[in-house]
């Protein structure tokens, strides 16, 4: 039996990267899963590549993360359907630069509520859900700078630093319900929020990776797995990098 068989799964910014290497490996261990991105036609590709290796159809789900009506009409439906959920993955999420000079109330604003208030929004209404049950896994995509900082990135450091804040307080308060709920904190990755780096900024970040490459989206998938599956059973508010060995 493949072990996610009978999961419900929701992964948010599940059309690239990160989100969707991650959605495969699910779909590969039986999970069904609710996708998300911000429009439905989005996520075609991943919708393929699921029935093909689970043969199960997903929920595709087209809203932005960081409307919290959007969220709770989505929660809504999905209890309506499922009246459960097992996994969250709160893995969607932007970069934007600008350093501290220029940066505008409107950016902040896109940020934070795209990267924070979207994790705090899907913690609240998940967590309801997988109380019923008693038991559930949350994982939050943070980020290396929300730890180190980085030069342009005042917004997205504080909002990635405070996705860390959100899931340690979570995991305290959940714990006695069963729910465990922990952060992942990706170094260099290669997926399409990198390649609006500069030639420069993305040559210094390389070489700060001890293992000389960057990292890959199913590598990184492979650690948000773990998190959700019975192996991580007693791991709650934990902080887990994957970086190559840029911390070290
Ligand atoms: P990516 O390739 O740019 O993919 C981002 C995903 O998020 C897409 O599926 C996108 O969907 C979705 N998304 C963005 N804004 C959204 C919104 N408002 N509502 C719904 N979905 C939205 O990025 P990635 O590299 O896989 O990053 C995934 C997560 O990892 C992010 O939280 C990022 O901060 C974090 N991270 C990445 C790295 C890295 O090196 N790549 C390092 C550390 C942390 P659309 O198709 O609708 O655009």
């Amino acid at each position: 039996m493949k072990t996610m068989e009978g999961k419900i799964v929701w992964v948010t910014g599940a059309s690239r990267g990160i989100g969707r290497a991650t959605a495969l490996m699910f779909a590969k261990e039986g999970a069904t899963l609710i996708l998300n991105a911000r429009e439905e036609g989005h996520l075609k590709e991943i919708d393929a590549q699921v029935k093909e290796v689970s043969g199960n159809a997903p929920v595709l789900l087209g809203y932005d993360v960081s409307d919290p009506v959007k969220v709770k009409d989505s929660f809504h439906l999905i209890h309506k359907k499922f009246k459960k959920l097992d996994v969250m993955v709160n893995n969607a999420g932007i970069l934007e630069d600008s350093l501290l000079g220029m940066l505008s109330p409107e950016l902040v604003t896109k940020i934070f509520s795209t990267n924070v208030f979207s994790v705090i929004y899907h913690m609240q209404y998940a967590s309801r859900l997988m109380a019923k049950d008693g038991t559930g896994s949350i994982i939050n995509v943070s980020s290396i700078i929300g730890r180190l900082g980085n030069e342009g990135q005042v917004a997205y450091g504080a909002s990635k630093a405070a996705v860390i804040g959100a899931t340690l307080s979570a995991a305290k308060e959940l714990a006695p319900a069963g729910i465990r709920v922990n952060a992942i904190a990706p170094g260099f990755i290669d997926t399409d929020m990198v390649k609006q780096l500069s030639r420069e900024k993305y040559d210094q970040r390389l070489a700060s990776i001890k293992m000389k490459r960057l990292g890959s989206p199913e590598e990184v998938g492979k650690v948000i797995f773990f998190l959700a599956s019975d192996a991580a059973s007693y791991v709650t508010g934990q902080v887990i990098g994957i970086d190559g060995g840029m911390l070290v």
